[in-house]
């Protein structure tokens, strides 16, 4: 459903080049959670930004459902990540001004999907536990809630992938295997791709599968 293929990527600093990645390759099914992990600069968010559609490789190819976004124009690679994609970032980054269901609905008007919208964020918020929460702005609610209303947000248009880059970074060590267990849980049982980078051993430790990233390559890290 997802394969890499030789991903190559280096960034310019002050005229030095530094090689981020340098030919990393996998293959990922649909329903699997796969963690990839690698020391604090080993490229792991370079790697999900390649995968989105974010950044671009300098070369190698990024097979997603049949099409290498890749090699796809810029507006193409953003309606493709629009649809089939789902992110949970480390700050959870839901929007401040909008509150939990106004937050939910953003992607679903982006997608254009209004039939069943409001139903689907009741859904969603119910199966985060949030259903209380429905008028709460962000700063109203704890770390963990607000990676539950993110991961609620990352479901919410049924994406084939879901992005999660250090998702348990910013949460205490408890609150993080549990919101870990509910984004591996939500997204596997509905037949989603979970990539999971994180440098965190206890979030790895939910994975299928264990990928690291070292001197660019991804190589499989036995458990
Ligand atoms: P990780 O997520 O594993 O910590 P990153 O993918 O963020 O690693 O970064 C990998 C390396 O690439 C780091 O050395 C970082 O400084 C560099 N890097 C990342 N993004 C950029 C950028 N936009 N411009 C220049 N260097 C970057
Ligand atoms: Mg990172």
């Amino acid at each position: 459903m997802l394969r890499i293929e030789k991903l190559c990527k280096a960034y310019d600093e002050g005229g030095v080049r530094r090689e981020v990645l340098r030919g990393a390759s996998a293959h990922f099914s649909a329903g699997e959670c796969v963690a990839v992990t690698g020391r604090s600069g080993s490229g792991k968010s370079t790697l999900l930004n390649l995968v989105s559609g974010v950044d671009e490789p300098d070369s190698g190819s990024v097979w997603l459902e049949g099409r290498d976004i890749a090699a796809c124009a810029e507006r193409e690679r953003t309606l493709v990540r629009r649809a089939r994609i789902g992110f949970v970032f480390q700050f959870f980054n839901l929007i401040p001004s909008l509150n939990v269901e106004e937050n939910l609905r953003l992607p679903l008007e982006l997608n254009r999907l209004h039939r069943g919208a409001e139903s689907r964020i009741d859904e969603m918020l119910g199966r985060v536990g949030l259903a209380e929460r429905r008028q709460s702005f962000p700063d109203r609610l704890s770390g963990g809630e607000q990676q539950r209303v993110a991961i609620a947000r990352a479901l919410i248009h049924e994406p084939a992938i879901v992005l999660a880059d250090e998702p348990t970074g910013n949460l205490d060590a408890e609150t993080a295997v549990r919101i870990v267990t509910l984004l591996r849980e939500l997204s596997v049982r509905d037949g989603r791709l979970l990539l999971l980078a994180t440098h965190s051993e206890e979030a790895a430790a939910a994975a299928d599968r264990v990928l690291r990233l070292e001197r660019g390559a991804l190589v499989e890290a036995g458990r």
